[in-house]
């Protein structure tokens, strides 16, 4: 594309990947979540150039660009694009400030990891753009707006822990967060002597997004039964074991596991936010195991390959939890190791998971980092 040969920004802006804790799959069921964003990110270089309507954008690491008019945005084919047009979209139905512009787009965050390289795509465009165009866009509505483009323009029916998490994280915390009042706690985290070590299985099934909207059906479903005998209930962020109980012998089996996960894993999501205040860490990591667990048994969202490497941990008297992190079906497993054994951890998860998979493990540490923010303006 023409456009990178005389390239000079005029700002510079960063979006994060994130991590979760723990609550998984809790988000879209208004329930509780405990993320944080991490040092990996995707990082925008933006221009406005000299026409009204003309955008050039061009990701490095997909080497491929295209162009686009601000007067003709329609859901594209190519699916990365669809980020873009979805933010442009929504941007566009909120304010009349945006004009022609070029952006490189760089990441060091693995895509279609469980990091939510998707949140950090949206949530960096427009907070970019937010500042170039001076358009006045409070960071909620940049939060609400992102999600509501992946909705449309993607097709992932996503709840807000992700573009929340990856605009609104702070440096040394991690974020409890309530779902449906968006009322949030910041945590301070020293996990010290112990570390937060991802390691990504490479593998991400194709399962993600249509058995994620799947979920969220069978959620709803779920919700639906419980409240002819609970009228009050709106979500599963209401419903008790209890009331679950009682209402067992009026679902299937399939909407009956699902509902147990999420009611267990919310409860577990305040209990970690408890253990977390109190340094409490070996019960942190029994709980990480615990929603692993679910995770792959009730929940269904897990994956050989994830089972191997959580399983692989528990022999290891220096890792208290592991589990799965992300929507499912692969990605990174989140553990929780002492310092002293993170390199043996390492090299023999990696020897066995190459001997059981024959794929070369991805392992790095991460700590709570800051949410989305400008790196250069001018
Ligand atoms: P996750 O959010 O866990 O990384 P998703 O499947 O939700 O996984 O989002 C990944 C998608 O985001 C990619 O398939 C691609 O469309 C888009 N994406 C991520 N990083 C980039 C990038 N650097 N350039 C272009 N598109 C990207
Ligand atoms: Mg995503």
């Amino acid at each position: 594309m023409h456009f990178l040969e005389n390239f000079s920004p005029q700002l510079v802006v960063a979006s994060p990947g994130r991590i979760n804790l723990i609550g998984e799959h809790t988000d879209y069921n208004m329930g509780y979540v405990l993320p944080t964003a991490i040092e990996k990110k995707i990082t925008f270089q933006l221009q406005k150039n000299e026409s009204d309507t003309h955008c050039r954008i061009y990701s490095k690491g997909y080497d491929t660009g295209f162009e686009l008019d601000l007067r003709h945005i329609a859901i594209s084919k190519i699916e990365w694009e669809n980020y873009i047009l979805g933010v442009l979209h929504e941007i566009l139905k909120r304010t009349d400030g945006l004009r022609g512009f070029d952006c490189i787009v760089e990441s060091n965050l693995p895509s279609g990891s469980g990091l939510s390289s998707s949140a950090a795509l949206e949530c960096g465009l427009v907070f970019g753009l937010n500042e170039l165009f001076d358009l006045g866009l409070p960071k909620m509505e940049m939060v609400k707006l992102s999600q509501t483009a992946e909705h449309t323009f993607v097709g992932t029916q996503c709840g807000i822990m992700d573009q929340y998490a990856s605009v609104m994280s702070e440096a040394g915390h991690v974020i409890l967060l309530d779902c449906r009042s968006l009322e949030r706690r910041m945590i301070p985290v020293s996990l010290d002597p112990f570390k937060l070590i991802l390691l990504n299985t490479k593998v991400s099934h194709n399962l993600a997004t249509s058995e994620y909207n799947v979920r969220r059906r069978e959620c709803e479903e779920g919700v639906a039964i419980i409240q002819r005998d609970f009228p009050k209930i709106r979500s599963l962020r209401d419903v008790t074991e209890k009331m679950l109980t009682e209402c067992r012998d009026k679902m299937g089996e399939v909407v009956f596991k699902r509902c147990s996960f999420i009611v267990a894993e919310n409860q577990r999501v305040l209990e970690a936010a408890e253990a977390l205040g109190q340094n409490d860490l070996d019960h942190m990591g029994r709980l990480l195991y615990k929603a692993h667990e679910g995770i792959s048994k009730l929940y269904e969202v897990s994956c050989a390959e994830s089972d191997f490497l959580v399983d692989f941990t528990k022999e290891n008297p220096l890792v208290l939890g592991a589990r799965q992190t992300g929507g499912g079906f692969g990605g990174c497993t989140l553990n929780i190791v002492h310092r002293d054994g993170v390199d043996s951890f390492i090299k023999s998860a990696s020897e066995a998971y190459a001997k059981a998979f024959d794929i070369s493990l991805e392992a790095f540490e991460v700590t709570p980092s800051q949410g989305t923010t400008i790196v250069r303006k001018g």
